[in-house]
Parts: C-alpha cells; structure tokens; sequence
C-alpha cells in the first residue's frame, strides 16, 4: 500500500513526473531487462534494462530487510 497518493496530494507536480517518465523510458528503456529478486522473500525489487548497473542498497518494500545487488552488465550481442 502506498503512504500517500501522488496525484491527488499533486496533480501538477504528478503530471510533470509522469510526462518525464514517458520521456525516459522511451530513451532509456529496453524490451531486455532483468529483475533483481528479493533474496530472503522473491519479491521483485527492481527491474533492469539492459545496460550496465553498479551495486546497489535496496530495502526490500516486501519483508523489510536490506539488500545489497552487485554490480551487473548485460547487452544485446
Ligand atoms: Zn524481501
């Protein structure tokens, strides 16, 4: 559950993000992508377009704990 809602606490701000949003993704994103999987749960924390990633500090929204990715790499050969 979310904490607060966005886009009624917002609406401007909201619109603004979420144009950018649609910006980025269709610069940045990709139709490969990896998701980093919560290890002590499976829940899916966060998923990866194809590229390169450093390691990361995550607090699972899931369980609670804190996990730590490693760095990762992967493209289209
Ligand atoms: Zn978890």
């Amino acid at each position: 559950m979310p904490k607060i809602n966005a886009k009624e606490r917002n609406p401007t701000r909201y619109a603004l993000a979420a144009a950018e949003q649609e910006a980025l993704k269709k610069t940045y994103s990709s139709s490969i992508q990896i998701a980093r999987l919560c290890p002590f749960c499976d829940h899916k924390i966060e998923v990866l377009c194809r590229g390169t990633h450093s390691g990361a500090y995550t607090k699972c929204p899931n369980c609670g704990e804190s996990v730590f990715f490693p760095p990762i790499a992967f493209r289209l050969t």
